[in-house]
């Protein structure tokens, strides 16, 4: 009971938001830019889709087919109704799924895209079991939190630390990525406002609405409280981490 109520406020708190984590179109659209070949022939794998803010972009700006995957329903049904609305079932689907087990044949892919999601299942895991469902000189884009600047102050290092311990800098990323069977095709940050404009700015005004909403529930004011804690922690610190978007082959 105590699991299904977190899980409500949780979802009740994050629903309704035009994307689930940090990331913006003109860097999907970037990134997409520098996958060489992409037509109607190719079929793309988005991993951990959310409501589909980066799957819609790819839909808008290329041809090829794509399967759109996440493991919360509610997300899967937003996308599938936002296809439907666009008219272009055809060559979008989304689907209820597991990024740990991904039940695809071997080969099904050219492209594996994943903003903001991969840290799900770990980079190095990913990056070493989604292979097989792509093909030979396929690509994966991704995005992932990276350590920008050296020596972060203690509250930030900290505030990583619980949340995301396996946070590097870009150059560790990238060899990361290249231990892993790839080679790097590009990389670029995402800009600060792809952190307020399109996330935490609309996350705000839902952390302010639902905490008036929950009156002193002490559960949905915790939760209110951590998500404004990480909101201010991006305002003090944001110089020091940030995204970084990998576009990457395989080698
Ligand atoms: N890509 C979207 C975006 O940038 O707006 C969503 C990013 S959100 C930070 C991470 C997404 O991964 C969530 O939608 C979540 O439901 C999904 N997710 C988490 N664990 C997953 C898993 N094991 N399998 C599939 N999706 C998962």
């Amino acid at each position: 009971m105590a699991l299904e109520r977190a899980t409500a406020l949780f979802f009740e708190l994050f629903s309704g938001l035009p994307r689930q984590g940090p990331g913006n179109a003109t860097s999907t659209r970037r990134a997409l830019g520098l996958v060489p070949g992409v037509g109607p022939g190719t079929r793309v794998l988005d991993i951990g889709c959310g409501t589909g803010a980066q799957t819609l972009v790819l839909a808008d700006c290329s041809p090829a087919r794509i399967v759109a995957i996440d493991n919360h329903p509610p997300f899967i049904d937003a996308l599938n109704r936002e296809a439907r609305e666009l008219g272009i079932t055809d060559r979008l689907e989304a689907r209820v799924a597991d990024m740990h087990s991904l039940d695809f044949a071997d080969g099904s892919f050219e492209l594996i895209w994943c903003e903001g999601a991969i840290n799900n299942v770990g980079v190095e895991t990913g990056l070493r079991d989604w292979r097989k469902v792509l093909q030979r000189n396929g690509h994966v884009a991704l995005t992932e939190v990276c350590w920008r600047k050296p020596e972060p102050p203690a509250e930030c290092t900290a505030f990583w630390g619980r949340e995301y311990p396996a946070i590097r800098d870009t150059s560790a990323l990238l060899e990361a990525a290249e231990a892993c069977g790839y080679e790097t095709v590009g990389h670029f940050p995402l800009p600060a406002s792809a952190w307020w404009d399109d996330y935490y700015r609309p996350l705000q005004d839902k952390v302010t609405a639902f905490r008036k909403r929950h009156g002193d529930a002490p559960d949905a004011q915790e939760l209110a409280d951590r998500c404004q804690h990480e909101i201010d922690i991006w305002h003090a610190y944001s110089e020091f981490y940030g995204y970084e978007f990998l576009v990457l082959r395989v080698r």
